[in-house]
């Protein structure tokens, strides 16, 4: 028996199948990506928990020999374990390792592929139908995102994509539609643009905050970031209906019609929530980069044929 092996039975830790799948589980609550295991984070110190690991468990060291520089190096047995966990994890597809992750976000951290997060969903019992809401982070559809991100901001930008088929719901297209969302409600760092609500389902799960077209779905409306803006289901609604729309300088303009509307209309209690907006003169919530604003022919598009003056 290894040293390593020793020590895991001599400390009665638990067998390494079983924290691979709590580990898996522990990956959906953290949005997909984990960084290398170390003290003081919050998923080690989960897992460790959910074993009811004792003190002395948690922080046992494992003495290995790095030969290369000929010296000891003490790493808690309880971190070793669970970095065999997430190897194991990663021989099997369903975690992309930190040197591979790195070249994509610069971080060093293990991350879902998507076998890993069908896999670790239904660990947890949760319907395969929530997945394309969930925030969590996949390999994968992290490389469209980054896409999506990088590209550079076209001059003449044409928010149609003649190609995209309805009728036909590829693999391909379902990645892309996820980025999408990612993309959209992470630039915007999960408020509406509108109004700023932010907030999370109570299990943390999802956000409220949806990545709506400008140019919708039904009109070929390119899935990227400049035909892209995070709003939430409010104004995602009033938006597509024709409420308001964008001005140039991203300013709200609100449909006139709003004059003609009975007094109790358009309310929350007291809080009148189109009539405010109209004289609001406020640009709204935007990106950090103006790379990835809603590009200006998104927006003339929806003036011209959603908004109703
Ligand atoms: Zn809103």
């Amino acid at each position: 028996m290894s040293y390593e092996a020793e020590m895991l039975k001599k400390w009665d830790m638990p067998p390494r199948k079983e924290v691979e799948r709590e580990l898996l589980r522990e990956f959906v609550k953290h949005g997909g990506v984990v960084a290398e295991f170390a003290s003081g984070q919050e998923i080690v110190k989960d897992i460790a928990d959910y074993f009811a690991l004792t003190e002395e468990q948690r922080n046992v060291p494992l003495e290995r020999i790095y030969k290369k520089e000929n010296r000891v190096v003490k790493t808690p047995l309880w971190h070793r374990l669970l970095f065999r966990a997430a190897d194991s994890l990663a021989k099997e597809k369903l975690l992309i390792r930190p040197s591979q992750t790195i070249k994509l976000t610069k971080k060093k951290e293990w991350m879902l592929t998507e076998k890993g997060f069908d896999r670790a969903l239904k660990l947890s019992d949760i319907s395969a139908i929530r997945k394309e809401n969930l925030p969590t982070k996949s390999y994968e559809v992290q490389k469209i995102v980054k896409k999506l991100n990088e590209s550079r901001r076209p001059e003449k930008y044409i928010p149609f994509d003649k190609k995209k088929k309805a009728a036909k719901v590829t693999r391909e297209a379902v990645l892309r539609t996820r980025a999408f969302r990612l993309a959209v409600t992470e630039a915007y760092s999960y408020r509406c643009a509108v109004c700023g609500l932010k907030i999370s389902s109570p299990d943390s799960l999802s956000w409220e905050v949806e990545a709506a077209h400008i140019v919708p779905h039904s009109h070929m409306g390119r899935d990227d970031i400049w035909n892209g803006i995070a709003l939430c289901h409010l104004h995602h609604w009033a938006f597509d209906v024709g409420w308001f729309t964008l001005r140039d300088d991203y300013t709200v303009e609100v449909s006139s019609n709003i004059n003609s509307l009975p007094a109790d209309f358009g309310k929350i209690r007291d809080y009148e929530l189109f009539r405010i907006l109209a004289n609001e003169k406020r640009r709204i919530f935007l990106p950090n980069r103006n790379e990835i604003y809603p590009h200006i022919n998104s927006i003339i598009w929806h003036r011209q044929n959603v908004f109703v003056r």
